[in-house]
């Protein structure tokens, strides 16, 4: 390998953040936790083991996911409840906050709704920061384990991995084939996954997630949402996923309303205030 002469030159010169966060519209995190003291839970899903659960939670209500019995990860899918073409939008959650999310951080939806679907409003992993290796918890970084991957590095029919739980949860919640419902799955928020990138390859690594039952991650649903949350066969992934080699347990999903008053000032965002025309 052959380097230009002023190569280190170049390494040097410092990054600059693609998206200075500054003009992002701040949301009001002490209206939502006062409003979260006074909620209560109106229902509660459960994400077995290898399978994924559905749920729906109205604009202005919490959901809440629960680590219970054991560490255990979880991916999660989140749409537009009335209009399941705007979804969560991995990528750009990732480059306006970072590789892995935490109180006070939102999930953003796809163009060309581009709005905050909901709003991260308590963490009880927010003390693990991040680690020696680079790794931190609930990554937009991953994109969720799929028997297509599974097929192409190790062969074989796998038919639990993340990918194929949140299609048949979501083709169950609305009635649809699995044909139907796959295009709509998209990249995960990986939920108690301890992951980072490896500073000599730059490839993608997990690690046993610091996860333990009581460990949870609180939501503030910005618009009416339908989610899924697969429990990821790879249970803590602390070794393999796409098998049925590693332990796993559930994971609990509450909805939480609020007390009638609670959100005063609140609105729902609106979509994104770009006009589409794309220069046309
Ligand atoms: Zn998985």
């Amino acid at each position: 390998m052959t380097q230009p002469a002023d190569a280190e030159d170049r390494r040097a010169i410092p990054p600059v953040i693609c998206y200075p966060t500054a003009t992002l519209p701040r949301p009001d995190l002490a209206l939502y936790r006062a409003a979260l003291d006074g909620a209560e839970v109106t229902e509660t899903h459960v994400a077995a083991p290898r399978e994924a659960a559905s749920f729906t939670v109205p604009a202005g209500h919490f959901f809440r996911i629960r680590s219970v019995e054991g560490p255990q990860v979880g991916d999660l899918n989140l749409w537009n409840a009335n209009d399941i073409s705007e979804r969560f939008y991995s990528g750009k959650t990732r480059a306006l906050h970072g590789t892995h999310v935490t109180t006070g951080e939102r999930l953003w939806s796809s163009f060309p709704g581009f709005r905050p679907m909901a709003t991260i409003v308590e963490d009880s992993l927010d003390w693990y920061g991040i680690d020696a290796y680079g790794s931190s918890v609930h990554d937009v970084i991953g994109t969720r384990c799929d028997p297509y991957t599974h097929n192409l590095l190790s062969g074989g029919q796998y038919h639990h991995c993340c990918h194929s739980n949140l299609t048949r949860a979501l083709a169950q919640h609305l009635g649809m084939t699995t044909a139907e419902a796959e295009p709509h799955v998209h990249d995960v928020l990986n939920v108690f996954m301890c992951t980072g990138f490896t500073r000599d390859t730059g490839q993608y690594f997990m690690k046993a997630s610091p996860v333990r039952p009581g460990d949870q991650l609180t939501f503030f649903s910005e618009i009416d949402l339908l989610g899924a949350l697969s429990a990821c066969p790879g249970g803590d992934c602390s070794a393999e996923h796409s098998s049925d080699a590693a332990r796993c347990y559930p994971l609990e999903i509450d909805i939480l309303a609020p007390a009638e008053g609670a959100l005063q000032g609140w609105e729902s965002p609106a979509r994104s205030g770009y006009d589409g025309s794309h220069g046309m």
